[in-house]
């Protein structure tokens, strides 16, 4: 049985829209965050900048780094049926051709003739007037009335839309009651009515390979991290020797021409995933997907985030990607609305026979009960590195006014903080800084530390609960008489006093709890 599991929606994209602008300041005060305490930067800033691609700067690598290390402990290290492997990023062309990404991994895209603002055609919402009250509201085009009208026609224009708004649900006025009558086909961005036809456009990256840049030599940057392991199944069976049901895990670099991106690190172009596909016999598929979906919720849950604010979503049957039967997103509600944060999908025996089909080398298991060879099901749990990093981030913020002063704190847990503890001399002078060097040098060899002298102590506790270090040792003059110091808590701010040589076990202690 699975816990905090919501029924499937329908989704209302007018709906999430209205969300996502309402909410954008609180994105920004992360962004600016982010860079203020070097977590993120925007990629080539100094060139103005690309669009949607952005650099981990000193606190956000040791972050993200934390979020990989916790995901690579809680799937494979902690556990005896899954082993890691490690991907190129370049595959032979023909994995993508089997794989179904070549025919199928693409969107419906619209495209403004006057600003040049790009959308996908299932993203759009338009505006309908009444005419008696001449007030507005929004509607979008469903996903699945835009591809049943390329599937007819090929190709939809400005006016196949006007007309699809019949298809929509005419539903009365909510101001007056008056049946909605009127629409607007217009530009989000600039107003115009110039949009182009939606046409499919490939997310894939296209590249080319050796000098040559002829058409024998394309191929493209992956998608996603799986087929790294479907290709590969064979040879991890035959080396790791695992037995049905097993898994084999990978982390890394996944690369989209995403049509609309944006909040922040949520959809890039560039981004990390962490992967694992989990083999079984195929009549086992419901229990498997229910198991890992509740494991992947709380995994996310053990870093920290607030359960509230976590979810377990079934997909409904027109959401599902090509390759799979059942699916479950682990949302989070964002500033922008309940997002996906990751998919455990029922991908069947999809990728495995696609591969049979399509190779020189079969791969399938031998089942040693049955005495004979099957192609296993697979179970995938896709998160992205990226999107769980700005969750922990987003999580985090508070802005909390204390004893009349205000403070921004990162209320990150200590397994994801990206240092753990920060040690101060209280001022620079009387051999205060030479004692804190010391501690720092014994804490730096247990966990992430950071030497702060710099600036007054309000302004360095400031510093670092904005970094999200949840610990803080003052030297100060008593510690020349007693050898004890303070240790400081990020989110109560108590400082209690204790014996200098006591810091490593104290903090080990509460790390513990
Ligand atoms: P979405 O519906 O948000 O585009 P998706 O269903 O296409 O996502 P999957 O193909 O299931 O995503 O990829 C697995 C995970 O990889 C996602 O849950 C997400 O965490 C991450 N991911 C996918 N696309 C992006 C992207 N453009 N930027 C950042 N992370 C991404």
């Amino acid at each position: 049985m699975i816990k905090n599991v919501l029924p499937a929606q329908p989704k209302n994209a007018a709906e999430k829209r209205k969300i996502i602008k309402m909410d954008i300041k609180s994105i920004e005060k992360i962004v600016s965050l982010s860079k203020r305490r070097g977590f993120i930067f925007q990629s080539s800033e100094i060139y103005g900048g690309l669009g949607s691609t952005w650099d981990y700067g000193p606190l956000g690598v040791e972050m993200k780094n934390n979020i990989k290390n916790l995901w690579w402990h809680d799937m494979v290290t902690s556990r005896q049926n899954i082993v890691g492997m490690d991907a190129s990023i370049l595959m032979h062309p023909e994995v993508w051709e089997a794989s179904g990404h070549v025919k199928n991994f693409h969107d419906p895209m619209v495209d403004c003739k006057n600003c040049k603002a790009r959308y996908r055609a299932d993203h759009l919402s338009f505006k309908k007037t009444c005419n008696k009250c001449h007030k507005s509201i929004s509607v979008s085009f469903p996903t699945e009335v835009v591809n049943d009208l390329i599937k007819i026609h090929g190709k939809v224009g400005s006016n196949e839309l006007s007309k699809l708004s019949k298809g929509i649900k005419v539903e009365p006025c909510p101001f007056c009651k008056h049946i909605l009558s009127t629409i607007e086909l217009k530009c989000p961005s600039c107003g115009s009515y110039e949009l182009t036809e939606p046409r499919q456009f490939n997310l894939m990256f296209k590249t080319s390979l050796g000098a040559l840049a002829d058409s024998g030599d394309v191929t493209y940057l992956r998608p996603e991290t799986a087929q790294g392991i479907f290709v590969n199944f064979s040879n991890v069976v035959t080396t790791a020797r695992q037995k049905l049901p097993f898994g084999i895990a990978q982390l890394g670099k996944a690369f989209r021409n995403e049509i609309t991106t944006g909040n922040f690190l949520f959809r890039t172009r560039e981004f990390e995933q962490m992967e694992m596909e989990f083999f079984i016999h195929p009549e086992e598929a419901d229990k498997w997907l229910d198991y890992w979906s509740q494991e992947r919720l709380d995994w996310f849950k053990s870093l920290g985030v607030r359960e509230d604010k976590l979810r377990l979503r079934p997909h409904d049957s027109d959401e599902l990607a090509h390759y799979s039967t059942a699916c479950y997103d682990v949302e989070y509600e964002f500033p922008f609305g309940w997002s996906e944060l990751e998919g455990i999908a029922d991908r069947g025996t999809y990728d495995l026979d696609q591969h049979n089909e399509h190779a020189k080398k079969k791969q399938t298991y031998f089942d040693q009960p049955n005495n004979k060879h099957i192609v296993p099901a697979v179970i995938e749990a896709s998160a992205g590195v990226d999107r769980a990093f700005l969750t922990c981030l987003v999580d985090a913020y508070r802005e909390e006014k204390v004893n009349g002063e205000e403070r921004i704190v990162l209320k990150l847990s200590p397994k994801v903080a990206p240092i753990t503890v920060a040690v101060f001399p209280l001022v620079n002078k009387n051999g205060l800084p030479e004692i804190s060097e010391k501690i720092f040098n014994e804490l730096q060899s247990e966990f992430s530390a950071f030497f702060d002298q710099g600036g007054s102590i309000g302004r360095r506790y400031r510093r670092q609960d904005e970094a999200g270090t949840p610990f803080g040792i003052t030297v100060d003059h008593q510690t020349l008489d007693d050898n004890t110091v303070t240790l400081r808590d990020r989110d109560s701010m108590e400082q209690i006093r204790i014996p200098t040589d006591q810091a490593v076990s104290k903090i080990k202690k509460k790390l513990s709890n």
